[in-house]
């Protein structure tokens, strides 16, 4: 049964009992005087029981009602018994009334105190959420700091630059996730800009810019730390500085510094604007910082290696390493059945030099020839300072008529580049000897013999000229 039915039924009882009432009143029944008490009495424990099933609601509404009818009976059939009976519903609707204002008064304590925890529990799930985002935070910088330990362990282990660059662009968008783009610039010192050393895209294409952006370079010259939020809308940089960055508009740029030097720069970019913050930009730095003195030791390894191998007046390769590649080449050209040859260049009358200005003019003499051989080779050739002012070279896949063109065009260059000795322009020529191989010989000792041979045979017929015995 619905709960208003309880308060309807009473409702219905009630008036009943009354309106059965009023047509003996009207008919002025003496009866009627008599059933004033009854009435009273069932109107009033009517009123009680309707309070105490439906509620004070139910029951100051009917005890309203109430006095309004017997107030009309009373003042239509001037019965004093009915005042009593008034007055008695007016103290049940003021005991009801005051019920309700009591209930709604509780029911607003409970409204307030139900708000406080309302916004209690809103408080402390602000504060969970919190801790929780700041924990997640907290772990993912123990897990990059953990990373940044197996990546110097790695570095260590790791013996050539290439490979060493490799790892470093590895660890970095590695562990700044959101990276869709890194790249890692060294310096070429002799040209004072940037050239791409390693580079990684999440959609697997290769890095388009090959010698940095305008972001790389800023950084490379001011050897400080750069955060883009906007590659199109920074205050630093004109719109068009973007521009070479295509689609990638956040960036974070790190120098790699020694001995306050830099030695590259270290780039990650995103597509979406805002993707890095500092703390990004701090751990960035931390692996340019580790990075960088790794790719120092590995440089002035290079280098030292290089020393040991090159002759420190003519910057050419030294006897020991011209005997090493030789064998190296004979092996290499057997195995893939290609040509290579061999020439053997020796200064016309170089004793001269010496004996009329000194040897410290004549080492100049020396260097002057040296940057002629230089200039002369390929990429894959090999040039040696062979003894005092002898010089060798070593062609790769170049067939014996090739060599001689080639050392055709050194002598020519050597006789054409005059110098300044005490003021005086001098000129030197050189005399060459070609060896072939496999026709004139198949192992070192035969080749640089059958060079050797040409080249005397060069002296002999006048100097300043190559020989190859055809
Ligand atoms: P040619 O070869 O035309 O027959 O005459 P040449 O005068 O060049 O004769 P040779 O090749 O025998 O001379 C070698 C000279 O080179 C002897 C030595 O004084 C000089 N020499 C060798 N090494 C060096 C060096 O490192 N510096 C200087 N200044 N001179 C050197
Ligand atoms: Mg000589
Ligand atoms: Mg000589």
């Amino acid at each position: 049964m619905p709960p208003y039915f309880i308060p309807l039924i009473a409702f219905a009882v009630w008036a009943l009992a009354l309106l059965s009432y009023l047509p003996l009143l009207k008919l002025g029944l003496p009866l009627a005087d008599q059933l004033v008490a009854p009435q009273f009495l069932v109107s009033g424990l009517l009123l009680v029981v309707v309070w105490a099933l439906s509620g004070p609601i139910t029951a100051s509404v009917l005890s309203a009602l109430s006095i309004l009818f017997i107030l009309y009976l009373a003042l239509a059939f001037k019965q004093p018994s009915f005042m009593i009976q008034a007055l008695f519903h007016v103290a049940l609707f003021i005991g009801a009334v005051s019920t309700l204002h009591e209930i709604q008064r509780k029911n607003n304590r409970k409204d307030i105190v139900r708000e406080k925890l309302v916004e209690d529990l809103t408080l402390v799930r602000q504060e969970q959420q919190k801790k929780d985002e700041l924990k997640y935070a907290l772990e993912q910088k123990i897990r990059r700091y953990l990373g940044l330990q197996k990546f110097s362990e790695d570095l260590k282990n790791i013996q050539d630059l290439g490979h060493a660059a490799q790892r470093i662009v590895q660890e970095a968008h590695t562990a700044l996730a959101k990276a869709e783009e890194c790249a890692l610039y060294l310096v070429n010192e002799a040209k004072q800009e940037l050239s791409l050393a390693a580079g990684w895209r999440r959609d697997g294409a290769s890095v388009r810019l090959k010698l940095g952006s305008t972001f790389d370079q800023w950084v490379m010259k001011r050897s400080q730390t750069l955060m883009i939020q906007d590659s199109r809308n920074d205050f630093r940089f004109s719109t068009e500085s973007g521009a070479d960055f295509g689609a990638l508009r956040s960036t974070c740029v790190t120098p790699l510094v020694t001995e306050n030097r830099v030695l590259g720069v270290l780039r990650v970019s995103a597509a979406e604007p805002g993707v890095f913050n500092a703390d990004d930009l701090r751990f960035l730095n931390i692996i340019s910082n580790l990075s960088a003195v790794v790719l120092r030791n590995m440089q002035l390894y290079e280098k030292m290696q290089e020393l040991a191998l090159k002759d420190s007046l003519t910057g050419l390769y030294l006897n020991r390493y011209f005997q090493e590649r030789l064998g190296e080449e004979i092996a290499r050209s057997h195995y893939a059945n290609t040509p290579f040859s061999l020439v053997m260049l020796d200064i016309d009358h170089f004793k001269r030099y010496n004996d009329e200005y000194g040897h410290a003019a004549g080492d100049l003499v020396l260097k002057h020839i040296a940057s002629a051989v230089s200039g002369c080779v390929g990429e894959g050739d090999l040039a040696a300072r062979y003894g005092g002012e002898e010089f060798a070279l070593i062609l790769p896949n170049r067939s014996k008529q090739e060599a001689v063109d080639l050392a055709e065009t050194l002598r020519a260059r050597i006789e054409k580049n005059k110098f300044t000795l005490r003021r005086v322009e001098n000129q030197v020529t050189a005399s060459l000897g070609v060896a072939g191989y496999p026709e004139d010989g198949q192992t070192k000792e035969d080749l640089v013999r059958h060079a050797d041979k040409n080249l005397y045979e060069a002296k002999n017929s006048g100097r300043n000229r190559v020989c190859g015995s055809f």
